[in-house]
């Protein structure tokens, strides 16, 4: 049984037993922490906890258990699902202060952080070594390593090397009942024991709280080669992605923009192929440039033989990083379009995305309502935007239910990276047997049996 929201009565107590752990119950901090960027509502925290060291993680664990208040914890509050956003107000437990590097020891690949260290902040410490943190979600220079793991987060490179959970070796990890616990390992394999690094990692801040983490750091490729490649539709760069990966080519990226995003990205100088109406952005790597663009140029003639119109190769460095800011800029970009939108961040297997990304738009033009998609295309992880007026909300939760119910229906999952947290719960026993939700019901208790941990999230409510 989830805890729900506890009197002002129960909140004293709570307080009175915190003394000396840096906390404040205003509402700008409470307005503040009752958000991410998912756009979720939930209830607003009755307090704001700042944790200095795992000793007051272990002190607000330990004396919401015993009063039965919700903690929900807080890395950046980038999340897009809401993970971060409480559904039964108590505490707002905010790891933001913990911003340690603990150790880097380069010759075993290996650095040793806490949570609220920025993800721009692990590759700074990398490259002073000439190694390479690889998971990238776009958020990477505002987010959490904490957030991170909670979300098994991923980005572009993930279609060559993989999410934020084939990087995490070992974890600090305070349970919800304020007993903290050492997992995993400092080694680069270990096979002792359930493997329950990987069973926190994506748990999205239900099973406890991350106070430390050991990851795994691979050298820095020295090449990297990135390039745009026209298609006259996104039916034809889908199909290129296929042909590509059919060739036994595997760039470490391969994202799409459709022509939704075109526009809404028009005029940010990105040098693209002349007629293109859509396009994918290709990216290799290797042990020196030449290698990198003898890599690309294998690609482009791949993508030639599929119909690509063009291929544009950044130049330098400057090019490069000019065409990953417009990337990332996709999503404000369309927001600028329609300030009311909704990113979905769908995963379907990839001979089937140009079934998807085609029956997607369908779906939205049959009810006049507009979709982008771009994303991950290589992983088949699409981030399908779906953008509306606010008089239209009521259509676009239909919308939203055909494209998970089509989603599953072609072999696929509701959600790659963002995670399940408020958003999406409701659509969770569309891809899941209700023995299979039940039995992760069990597990959580089994960590958590007063259900303090991040209430309200992931599954839908029993
Ligand atoms: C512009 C933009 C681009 C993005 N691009 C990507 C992308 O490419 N790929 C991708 O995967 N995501 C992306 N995201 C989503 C988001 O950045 C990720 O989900 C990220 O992992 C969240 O990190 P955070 O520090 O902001 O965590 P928060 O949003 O604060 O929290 C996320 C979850 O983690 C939990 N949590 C936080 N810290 C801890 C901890 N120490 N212990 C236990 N649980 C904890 C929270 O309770 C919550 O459930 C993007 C977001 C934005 C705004």
């Amino acid at each position: 049984m989830e805890a729900s929201t506890p009197s002002a009565e129960v909140m004293a107590r709570v307080r009175a037993a915190l003394t000396g752990v840096e906390l404040t119950d205003e509402d700008a901090a409470r307005e503040r922490f009752s958000r991410d960027e998912s756009g979720c509502e939930g209830v607003a925290p009755q307090l704001v906890v700042f944790a200095r060291s795992e000793d007051d993680v272990c002190r607000v664990l330990r004396v919401a258990n015993a009063e039965r208040v919700p903690v929900t914890p807080v890395g950046a509050r980038t999340g897009k699902s809401g993970g971060s956003v409480p559904a039964a107000g108590g505490i707002a437990l905010s790891l933001e202060k913990l911003t340690r590097v603990v150790e880097i020891v380069p010759d075993e690949l290996r650095v040793v952080v806490e949570p609220g260290v920025l993800l721009a902040d692990v590759y700074a410490a990398a490259e002073a070594h000439g190694l390479w943190y690889p998971p990238d979600p776009n958020s990477w220079p505002t987010c959490t390593v904490g957030g991170t793991i909670a979300e098994n987060a991923g980005g572009p490179v993930a279609l060559k090397y993989g999410v934020t959970r084939d990087y995490v070796l070992g974890l600090r990890w305070v349970l919800p009942t304020g007993e903290p616990l050492t997992v995993g390992r400092r080694t680069s394999k270990g096979v002792a024991g359930y493997d329950l690094v990987s069973l926190f990692v994506g748990s999205e801040g239900t099973l406890g709280v991350c106070t430390q983490a050991t990851l795994r750091l691979v050298p820095k490729p020295r090449g990297v080669a990135t390039g745009l490649v026209g298609f006259v539709d996104t039916a034809a760069a889908c199909r290129a992605v296929s042909a590509v990966l059919g060739a036994g080519l595997l760039p470490r990226c391969l994202e799409l923009l459709d022509d939704v995003a075109l526009a809404a990205i028009a005029g940010q100088g990105l040098p693209l192929p002349s007629g293109a109406g859509a396009v994918l952005i290709v990216e290799t790597d290797g042990h020196s440039t030449e290698s990198a663009f003898e890599q690309l140029l294998r690609v482009e003639a791949v993508v030639r033989g599929a119909g690509a119109l063009d291929v544009v190769a950044a130049q330098d460095e400057s090019q490069r990083e000019r065409i990953w800011a417009v990337r990332r800029s996709v999503s404000p970009a369309l927001r600028r379009l329609s300030p009311q939108k909704i990113s979905e961040d769908v995963v379907v297997p990839r001979s089937r995305i140009p079934e998807a990304v085609a029956r997607f738009k369908a779906l939205g033009a049959a009810v006049g309502l507009t979709v982008a998609t771009y994303g991950h295309v290589g992983d088949g992880n699409l981030h399908t935007n779906v953008l509306f007026a606010p008089h239209q909300r009521a259509l676009v939760d239909t919308l939203l239910g055909q494209l998970m119910a089509v989603t599953v229906e072609l072999g696929g999952t509701i959600t790659g990276e963002h995670g399940v947290g408020l958003a999406k719960k409701q659509y969770l026993s569309l891809e899941q047997a209700p023995l299979l939700v039940t039995l992760q019901r069990q597990l959580q208790g089994l960590f958590d049996p007063a259900g303090v941990m991040n209430p309200g999230k992931i599954f839908p409510a029993e």
